[in-house]
């Protein structure tokens, strides 16, 4: 593992982000992981993980300082959702979607919105980012939410579907049409709706392959009156916010796919290098090592390549798109073939479900297919190279 101990120490962590992250790992080690295969098998939303992660304050890293937050780098956030995906993809997951929920408050909301609701989110609230609809997924222009401004109000009909944490979730940013602008795409609006609005209901909670400790709402919304307040922006705006932000978020998909990617390498290894066949233990045939070289190279490619991102981000850049995008595509790739590949290196005892190779498969598989299936994403890259 030195290639990888190597990686992380050139990373230079100042005091404060080596200390933070020192403790992170450590939760993920002592409460996170032991508790991950029985959230896991009962379904059940990782309350004592979550819990573990509000005491150290960690939604606070990206909140800004005048509302509450300890800021750090996009860097350290990002080796934050790594690590505790590795520990547990769902608990990942759910702290990473408070993220996703809450930057577009940061970057685009005024200082009323940001003064009366970011403290909450630094003290740990949990967050819901509602874009999908049953006939608007990869293409999120088609939904059909709307939102009808009535005085101080802003009313709002139709629902969403396959919502992270929709219903835990103390706010959630909610995506939808603006009734009086005419234009498909124009008329994208964000809004933030608090738990607890009248109209606004959970629908149902998804069975699930994997992140069976995530929730995954459907929710509805009839008449559910939201202060016009809590506009995100101005009406018609969203699309471009929903765009920057998923710029943001893609990169931090992709740090969750290499959480769960590194846990099937670590798992792999160690049981090839114990186990024994015919006499000699599954590393010793070269075969097993061409593969191990293959997805080491590519897990190392992919973390490098997530440093560049951060950089890219940290530094300031406005255009990053392409770059999250081959961030996200390659760590989701990776991660699916890695825990394949672990599964397979366990024999029948990887299609066990005592060992974690078997729930880390079934959790890396839609790491392919959220924030932009990886179609989508081809379909960008390829797209940019398009001559003008
Ligand atoms: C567990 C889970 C959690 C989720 N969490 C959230 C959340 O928190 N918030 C949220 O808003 N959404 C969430 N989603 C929704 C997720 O982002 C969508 O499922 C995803 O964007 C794909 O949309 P879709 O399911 O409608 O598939 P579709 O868009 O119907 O796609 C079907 C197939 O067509 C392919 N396809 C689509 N367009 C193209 C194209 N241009 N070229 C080639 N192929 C194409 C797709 O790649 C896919 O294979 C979640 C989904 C799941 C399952």
């Amino acid at each position: 593992m030195k290639v990888f101990s190597q990686l992380d120490e050139r990373r230079n962590w100042g005091e404060d982000e080596r200390i933070l992250l020192d403790q992170v790992r450590r939760v993920a080690e002592e409460v996170i992981a032991p508790n991950a295969a029985r959230y896991d098998a009962e379904e059940v939303f990782p309350q004592d993980s979550v819990a573990a992660l509000r005491e150290l304050g960690l939604n606070a890293i990206f909140v800004p300082e005048s509302y509450g937050g300890a800021p750090m780098s996009y860097r350290l956030y990002l080796a934050v959702v790594q690590a505790i995906s590795e520990a547990c993809a769902s608990t990942g997951i759910i702290y990473a979607t408070n993220f996703h929920g809450m930057k577009p408050l940061i970057d685009f909301g005024n200082e009323e919105q940001k003064q009366r609701l970011l403290p909450r989110v630094a003290r740990g609230a949990l967050a819901s980012l509602a874009i999908t609809e049953s006939a608007a997924g990869s293409d999120a222009t088609a939904m059909k939410t709307r939102f009808t401004p009535d005085g101080d109000d802003v009313v709002v009909d139709g629902s969403k579907l396959f919502i992270t944490s929709g219903d835990v979730a103390d706010l959630l940013l909610v995506f939808g049409k603006w009734s009086e602008i005419g234009d498909a795409r124009g008329a994208i609006t964000a809004l933030l709706v608090e738990k607890g609005t009248p109209g606004f209901e959970v629908s149902g909670i998804e069975k699930k392959l994997g992140h069976r400790a995530s929730s995954t709402a459907g929710l509805s919304f009839s008449g559910a009156r939201v202060p016009r307040a809590n506009v995100l922006g101005a009406p018609g705006q969203g699309l471009a916010l929903l765009l920057a932000s998923l710029n943001r978020s893609r990169p931090s998909v992709a740090a969750h796919a290499l959480g769960i990617a590194t846990a099937a390498f670590k798992d792999m290894t160690a049981y090839m290098n114990t186990r024994a066949v015919s006499g000699r233990r599954v590393i010793d045939f070269q075969g097993n090592q061409f593969l191990l070289a293959d997805l080491a190279a590519e897990l190392a490619m992919a973390e490098a390549w997530l440093d560049h991102v951060a950089a890219l981000v940290d530094g300031g850049a406005a255009d990053f798109g392409i770059e999250a995008s081959i961030a996200k595509l390659r760590a989701s790739d990776l991660a699916m073939r890695m825990t394949t590949e672990a599964v397979q290196m366990h024999g029948g005892y990887g299609y066990i479900r005592d060992l974690r190779v078997e729930r880390l498969m079934r959790d890396a598989k839609i790491t392919q297919i959220w924030e932009g299936t990886n179609q989508v994403h081809r379909q960008l890259i390829g797209r940019s190279f398009i001559g003008k």
